[in-house]
C-alpha cells in the first residue's frame, strides 16, 4: 500500500507546485460547508480539511506538496482563507506558501524560529532532508491555546494538542462535536516515533480533545477520510493508558530503515522510537523512503508519519 512517491523533492520554497491532474484531490463532503481533500494516490495518503464560514474558511493542513491545492480550495470556498497546519511534517505542509495566510501556535520556541520575517522549518520538524534548502514560510496569525475563530456564522477553537510533535494543534467546533486533529489520532497507528514525540502528552492532548467535544462526536484525523467515533476514541485512550503503564508488550517493526516498537491493541496501535534508541531520522528524500519501506516489515496500509 506504501506507493512509490512522485516526482522530484523540490519543496515549495524552490518552485510553485504544478496544478494538479483532475484525479488527484479527492474531495469528500462532510456537510454542506466542511470539506475532506484527500491525496488517496500520495504514498502518506493525507487528508486535509476545508472549514467554510461566511466570512473566512481555515484549511487545516495545506497536504503533500506535490500539486497545487489553493485552486481547488479557491473553487470551494468563496472567502479569505488561512492555512493552519496541524503540526509541521512534510506531508502536512506542503503547499503552505501557496497561501497569503498561515496560522501557527504562539509559543516561544515557533516565535524564535522567524528569521527575517519567515518561519524556518528544521529537518527534524519537516521529517526530511531537503538538499539544504530551508523550508520556509511567512506567518500571518499567531494563534493562542483555546483561541476562538470566528469564521462568519461558525465558530471554532484552536487547541494546543502535544504529543505526535511538540507543536502540534486540533481545530474543534462544540457546536457540531467534531475536532480535525491531523496525526494525533491515527486509526492504523498512532506515531510517537518522531522528533519531540511523547505519548504521556498524546493521552493529555485525547484527554482534552474528549473533554471538549463533550460525550458525543467525534473527530476526522490526518491519513484517513474515516470518522473516528467517540467509542473508538474511548479505546484509543484505554489503549495508551495500557502501554504507558507497560501493559502491552511491543513488536520490532522496521520504519524507514530504523528499529521501531509497535504497541498493538486491536484496532489500532501506537508506534514508538525504543526507550534506547533515537527517534526516526529525517527522511532521505520523497521517493527513498518510499523504497526503504519495501523491505520492512510493516503492515499493509500503514501511513508514517
Ligand atoms: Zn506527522
Amino acid at each position: 500500500m506504501i506507493r512509490s512517491a512522485l516526482l522530484v523533492l523540490l519543496l515549495p520554497s524552490a518552485a510553485p507546485a504544478q496544478p494538479a491532474p483532475d484525479e488527484w484531490f479527492h474531495i469528500v463532503p462532510i456537510d454542506r460547508q466542511t470539506y475532506a481533500i484527500s491525496e488517496p494516490r500520495y504514498w502518506q495518503q493525507n487528508v486535509s480539511y476545508l472549514l467554510i464560514g461566511s466570512s473566512k474558511a481555515v484549511l487545516f493542513d495545506s497536504g503533500s506538496g506535490t500539486y497545487n491545492m489553493r485552486p481547488t480550495v479557491e473553487r470551494l470556498a468563496n472567502v479569505p482563507v488561512i492555512a493552519i497546519p496541524s503540526h509541521l511534517h512534510f506531508d502536512h505542509v506542503g503547499n503552505i506558501r501557496e497561501f497569503t495566510r498561515i496560522g501557527l501556535l504562539h509559543n516561544a520556541g515557533l516565535l524564535g524560529q522567524v528569521h527575517n520575517g519567515e518561519f524556518q522549518e528544521t529537518q527534524e520538524q519537516l521529517l526530511l532532508r531537503n538538499d539544504g534548502r530551508k523550508f520556509s514560510f511567512r506567518v500571518t496569525d499567531w494563534l493562542r491555546d483555546g483561541q476562538r475563530i470566528d469564521l462568519g456564522g461558525r465558530s471554532i477553537l484552536f487547541v494546543s494538542t502535544p504529543g505526535h510533535t511538540p507543536d502540534s494543534v486540533s481545530l474543534v467546533e462544540p457546536a457540531s462535536a467534531r475536532a480535525f486533529t491531523g496525526d494525533l489520532v491515527n486509526r492504523v497507528a498512532i506515531g510517537a516515533f518522531s522528533e519531540g514525540a511523547d505519548l504521556g502528552q498524546t493521552l493529555r492532548s485525547l484527554r482534552k480533545i474528549r473533554m471538549l467535544l463533550g460525550p458525543t462526536g467525534g473527530v476526522f484525523e490526518g491519513h484517513s477520510e474515516q470518522f473516528v467515533r467517540r467509542g473508538e476514541l474511548d479505546s484509543m485512550q484505554v489503549g495508551i493508558e495500557q502501554v504507558l503503564r507497560g501493559k502491552i508488550t511491543p513488536t520490532d517493526v522496521c520504519i524507514s530503515g530504523q528499529r521501531m516498537l509497535e504497541y498493538d491493541f486491536a484496532p489500532f496501535s501506537v508506534l514508538s522510537a525504543p526507550p534506547d534508541g533515537p527517534p526516526l531520522r529525517p527522511l532521505p528524500s520523497r521517493e527513498r523512503a518510499a523504497e526503504t519501506h519495501v523491505s520492512c516489515t510493516m503492515r499493509s496500509g500503514n501511513t508514517i508519519p
